[in-house]
This record gives C-alpha cells, structure tokens and sequence, in this order.
C-alpha cells in the first residue's frame, strides 16, 4: 500500500483514529468490549500504583478499557493532543480536573459565569475542601490579572460559555496562567475539538461534555479531558482508578459512533446557525442574538481570531422577563421540530430559556461588574438555542409560529 505521508485531515482521523479491521474476525467496525475484567498473563499488583504509563494489555474496565480507549485515542487524535481520559459525564470530568489539580491551600480562579453544575462545584464544595475559588469574569484579561496570586494552580476557562455565548481569550488566559505556572483547563464543549486550536492556544487541559456534540444524537452521557500524556496518567490514577466515575464501554462505543461524523456535523451545525441566528435578528420581538458567528457578537473579532466553527449555539432575547417567559409557554405549546429540553449539541435542536434572577440565584451570584457584564449579553433571560441538522427552513418556519 501506498505510503500516506501528510497528517490526516480531521474527517479521516475521526473516522479512523484508534480504530481497525479486527485481527481475528476482519470486521471493519469497531467491536463493543463489554468485559469488566482481562485475563492476566503475568503476577503484576492491582493498586493505581502499578499501572504504567503506556503499558498495554488491559486489566480492569476501571483503569482501561479496550473500547473506552478507542474513543480516547479518537479524540485526542482529533483535539491533537498526546493523550485523554474519559469518564462518566461531562461533570465527572470537570470535577476530576479540579480532584487532580487542586489541594487544600491552593487558589483556583474559576469563569464567574460556566456550566451551572461547575459553577455550583466551584462555590460550594471546593471551598468546603479547603480550596480558595475566585470566580472571575475571565473576558476581562485586567480583571483576571489582578486575581492571580502566588498559590494560584489553576485557572478553568469556558468558552463560547454556557449559556450566553462569551467568548475568552484563550491564549492571553494560557500566557497569564503559565506566567505562575499554574494550569490552563478549558470547557470546550461549546465549541468542538472543530471549533478551535486549544493547544496551539497554551490550553492544557481541555474539558468536553461527550454528551453533547462529540455523541451528537443525545443518546449517552460522557466526559473527557485531553491534553499531555503526564497530565492525563496523572487524571487517570486519581480520576478513574481512586474516584471511580469512569465512562461504560457501551456508552463510548456509542459517542465514538457518533464522532465518526463530528466534522461533518460541525459544518452543518454552523451553517443551520449562522441561517437561524441571521433570521432572528430580523424578528421584531427578537431584542438580541449573540452568535460569534455573526458582526454583530460584542466579541467578534475575538470570534474570527480563535475560533474555527462557530458551532450551533445561539443565545437570544425576547423583552423582559415576563415576555420571555411567555414565549417559552408558546414554545412548548406550538413548537413542532425543536424539542424544548435542556441539553445542546443533538441532531435534533434543542431550545430552553434561562431566567437571569434565578440562575442568578441557584448558580452565578453575581454582583457589580460581573453581573452586568452577563446582563449585557443575557437581559432579565435568554433563550439557549442548540440548531440541530434539519433544514434551517424548518427550523425558522417552526420558531416563527412560536414567536407569533
Ligand atoms: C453539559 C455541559 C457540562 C456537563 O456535562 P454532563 O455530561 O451533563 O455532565 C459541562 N460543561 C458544559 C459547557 C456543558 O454544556
């Protein structure tokens, strides 16, 4: 066979990366491994301690799975880092990153505003364990400067951020981060391992809920964290082995079905978008639509310097909070295609609205500043918009009902 001699490119990796013909049976698709346990050839001990970093053969489906990493070789192949570990859901990723990291008496700067569950990890158990948080408005580069301090070890981005659509500068974030030498962990489930070049950014630790894009049918829950090989034996002894939250082989088999197609799905996520969010923009009662796609995103220079796909999510504003309010009663009524459900990153689209008082409340607790930064892009609530892959017409004829 001819010998390939460039890199492949992102749709050839997805499909192939950590994947071949079975040697035994010649299948072609990757088998399910639903086998907790390995047949041993050699005497070796059992605790986290003994497991070898790059060592092969398997032991036990919670150090290592056969089928979990085939999913794990694919996306770090895909995110192009050395290596990544996945776990049991998104949170479950989030939390090994800070489990890992983080000790008592050490400072962790945290997005002021993120995923509600980090943000509610972040306020209320790492401060329990001893762990100094700030959260911090990490798209104000002065205001993250000055919260740095010298037992700072982390700083944990997210960006486009759930559920407004923020965008942070990554490379700026990794510079200020490095400069202490603390860590740079990113959310980046938002934006895809299509939607940016994390590494080449300084991120060292990027965080996706597999949930969302990387399955893409909403039909298992999963995790990961990519970034370089020491870093992620290190996750994998205390994340995985100690703390246990590791990913099923079926739910990985599933998810590395679906990020066979991610690149794909990826471009016509951001086509859908970029239709929809276009269209709302005209919409009378439509007040705001914060897409990094589209000129008008407060951040767009930003948007086109750091990313490349704008992915699906929309975040868009209807009045105030009883109009808003309103409209979500006629979407669960009326709509027809989307389904009015939390989650993002389906085939199917997904839409739900987000009052700004009580998410102030459950989760954020901004004040100041802070709080008006996230009322600039959110008002008094904001509809979250995950376009799916049906026909942006159907989509736009389905939200014209609804917003009649
Ligand atoms: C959904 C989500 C998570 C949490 O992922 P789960 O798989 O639901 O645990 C974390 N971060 C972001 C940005 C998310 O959208």
């Amino acid at each position: 066979m001819k010998k390939i001699n460039r890199r492949p490119g992102p749709m050839t990796t997805a499909i192939h990366a950590g994947e071949g013909p079975d040697p035994a049976t010649g299948a072609s698709a990757p088998p399910l491994h639903m086998s907790s346990t390995f047949v041993s050839s050699d005497v070796a001990g059992f605790s986290a301690h003994d497991l070898e970093d790059g060592q092969d053969g398997f032991i036990y489906s919670r150090w290592d799975n056969p089928t979990v990493a085939m999913l794990e070789t694919k996306i770090a192949a895909l995110q192009g880092t050395e290596s990544c570990l996945c776990l049991a859901s998104g949170m479950a990723a989030a939390t090994a990153i800070f489990l890992t990291f983080l000790s008592a008496g050490d400072h962790v700067v945290v997005s002021d505003v993120s995923y509600a569950g980090v943000a509610e990890l972040a306020r209320e158990t790492l401060p329990r364990l001893g762990i100094e948080v700030s959260t911090v408005d990490v798209s104000d580069l002065s205001a993250l400067d000055a919260a740095i301090k010298p037992n700072t070890k982390l700083i944990h981005t997210e960006t486009p951020v759930n559920p407004i659509g923020r965008l942070t500068d990554l490379s700026t974030v990794s510079a200020l981060a490095h400069r202490v030498g603390a860590l740079h962990s990113c959310d980046a489930t938002f934006a895809s391992p299509l939607g940016m070049d994390a590494v080449a950014l300084g991120v060292d630790l990027i965080m996706h809920s597999i949930t969302k894009y990387i399955g893409g049918h909403g039909d298992a829950v999963g995790g990961a964290v990519a970034g370089r090989a020491d870093l992620i034996a290190r996750m994998r002894k205390e994340a995985a082995i100690h703390h246990g939250g590791v990913l099923s082989p079926f739910n990985a088999w599933l998810i590395a079905r679906g990020l066979s197609t991610l690149p794909l799905r990826m471009k016509a996520h951001q086509s859908g978008a970029l239709a929809v969010a276009s269209w709302l923009e005209t919409h009378p009662r439509v007040s705001r639509v914060v897409y990094p796609g589209l000129p008008s995103h407060p951040q767009a220079e930003l948007a086109l310097r750091q990313m490349t796909n704008f992915s699906g999510m929309i975040a868009f504003q209807v009045g105030d909070a009883q109009e808003g309010r309103t409209v979500a009663q006629q979407m669960i009524d009326r709509l027809q295609v989307i389904h009015y459900a939390v989650s993002l990153g389906h085939h199917r689209s997904l839409i739900f609205w987000m009052e700004t008082e009580p998410l102030m409340e459950t989760s954020f607790r901004l004040k100041g500043a802070q709080l008006q930064s996230y009322r600039d892009f959110a008002g008094d609530g904001i509809f979250r918009l995950s376009v799916g892959l049906e026909d942006a017409e159907d989509l736009i004829a389905d939200l014209e009902e609804a917003l009649a």
